[in-house]
């Protein structure tokens, strides 16, 4: 797990520099640790390394490995995929924070699961900055218009900030095409509510997450980054 702590620790050392060329504190920015492609002794690695953030993007593997994998203090389980609106009931005990809630549709039902529970989630609404077909998430628009008929309809649902996924880009092209992209979803943030209503922007990958800092991202997720080099060891 040598390699597994060496990216850690360079990753964390490549957020406290984007963070701070931003002018913003190192740890105002989470760390999400993508574990779905992660094999199970990774999972055991980052944990050992200290890191509690874990995000999956299938539900069904998140509470799986929630039971699996506990640990002292406990792990905070982040949904970061797409959600069917049949999971939501299973999910909502086992997941911290909810980030691609990505319809109205979607909303309500996580609303009334978490009455009937007794439950009051966090989530983050999705954005699709980028108006590509291939990605989920409320336009611009659709947002607006949820906030002007106003969250109050969902009483048992925290919505904390949005997240948004910029489209892949080559590396020299990443300032380009990702960077306006989290530009936007801020601004979106600030237009809607500002950070005091929602303080949080999960934006941000492995070939991505610097512009995404100085953007302002909050929580940024990083899958393959960590896992450099693991495979064939
Ligand atoms: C897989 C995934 C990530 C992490 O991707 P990497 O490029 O491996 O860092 C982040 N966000 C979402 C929504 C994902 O599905």
């Amino acid at each position: 797990m040598d390699a597994l702590a060496a990216n850690l620790a360079a990753v964390r050392e490549r957020i406290a520099a984007a963070a701070t060329a931003a002018g913003r504190a190192p740890d105002a920015v989470t760390l999400i640790a993508v574990t779905k492609y992660a094999r199970d002794e990774w999972v055991r690695g980052l944990l050992d390394l200290g890191v509690r953030d874990l995000g999956e993007n299938r539900p069904q593997q998140l509470t799986e490995r929630a039971e699996t994998f506990t640990a002292q203090p406990p792990v905070r389980w982040h949904q970061i995929g797409q959600l069917q609106r049949n999971k939501v009931q299973k999910l909502l005990p086992a997941a911290f924070l909810t980030h691609s809630v990505d319809s109205e549709t979607l909303l309500a039902r996580i609303e009334r699961v978490a009455a009937e529970e007794g439950l009051v989630p966090a989530v983050l609404l999705q954005a699709n900055v980028s108006g590509e077909d291939s990605k989920s998430g409320f336009t611009p628009d659709a947002l607006r218009a949820l906030w002007d008929a106003g969250l109050d309809r969902f009483p048992h649902v925290r919505v904390r900030g949005l997240m948004t996924m910029a489209p892949a880009a080559a590396p020299d092209a990443v300032e380009a095409v990702a960077r306006p992209v989290f530009a936007g979803l801020r601004t979106l943030r600030d237009e809607l509510g500002g950070a005091e209503a929602l303080p949080m922007l999960s934006m941000g990958m492995s070939g991505d997450f610097e512009p995404a800092i100085a953007e302002g991202a909050t929580h940024v997720r990083l899958g393959s980054v960590l896992y450099a080099g693991l495979a064939e060891g």
